[in-house]
């Protein structure tokens, strides 16, 4: 039980990977708010799913607000909700752009502006941004993603040396996961995706479970001396 008596905050929690991430934490013991912007319909014991849009800054605060009056602490948070929009860059609208980095690198801001404060203040706490592989190399018809990506990793670090710098335990890492078998996975064609596997060490796509745990260890106390640090998940693709 890696996370018993923990109140954790996952969003994009009604699928995917953040799906997998609420339920492996419920499973050691965490008490799991599930937030998506499709209303998550969850019937595991352990977690509660709340309908909010990262993007949504007044949404959010009265998020936090009923968190916090209900569990009274936000020990962990996993800022996992993200999207695609892709194209190459001179077919990128400025759409596109807008409303991948509202997602994917605003969101991440507004609810960890929210939350760490509160952190800060109980003196511990621990923060996941889900990064990509994208993130760290960059990909063809990825400008919008793979910046907010790369952001998120650049945000942890300051994080890490911000809450640091005030004296709490609250430590900051991302996660940057290689291609996953998740509904985003659906939109990308075989002639795509057979390639990353060849280049793969170990020969396939990772399984949504296989980042939850990764996720897991660097939400817990295992990864007490862990900040700052973005870790790779992606089964030797980079290699
Ligand atoms: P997914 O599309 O299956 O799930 C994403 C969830 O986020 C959905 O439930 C969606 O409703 C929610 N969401 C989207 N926009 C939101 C918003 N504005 N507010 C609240 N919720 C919102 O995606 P996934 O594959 O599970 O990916 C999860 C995270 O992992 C994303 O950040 C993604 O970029 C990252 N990632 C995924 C892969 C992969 O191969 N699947 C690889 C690297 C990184």
């Amino acid at each position: 039980m890696r996370l018993s008596g923990k109140t954790a905050i996952v969003t994009g929690g009604a699928q995917g990977i953040g799906r997998v991430i609420a339920e492996t934490f419920a499973g050691e013991g965490a008490t799991v708010i599930a937030v998506d912007m499709t209303k998550p319909d969850y019937t595991c014991e352990g977690v509660f799913g709340y309908t909010c849009n990262v993007t949504d800054r007044d949404g959010l605060k009265a998020f936090v607000a009923d968190i916090v009056g209900t569990f009274g602490k936000i020990d962990v948070l996993i800022n996992n909700a993200g999207i695609t929009r892709d194209g190459l860059l001179q077919n990128m609208t400025e759409e596109m752009w807008d409303l991948v980095c509202d997602v994917n690198l605003k969101g991440v801001f507004n609810l960890t502006q929210l939350v760490a404060p509160l952190m800060i203040d109980q003196g511990t706490g621990s923060i996941v941004n889900i990064s990509s592989v994208v993130g760290e190399y960059g990909n063809v018809g990825q400008t919008n993603y793979a910046a907010t990506k790369a952001g998120v990793i650049a945000m942890a670090k300051s994080w890490a040396k911000e809450f640091a710098r005030k004296g709490a335990n609250v430590r900051v890492n991302s996660l940057a996961p290689g291609y996953i078998n998740t509904e985003m996975m659906k939109t990308v064609p075989d002639k795509v995706l057979d390639p990353i596997r060849q280049k793969t060490m170990l020969g396939r796509l990772g399984e949504p479970e296989e980042i939850a745990n990764a996720c897991l260890f660097l939400a817990s106390d295992e990864a007490s001396f862990i900040t700052g640090h973005c870790l790779s998940v992606n089964g030797g693709l980079r290699l």
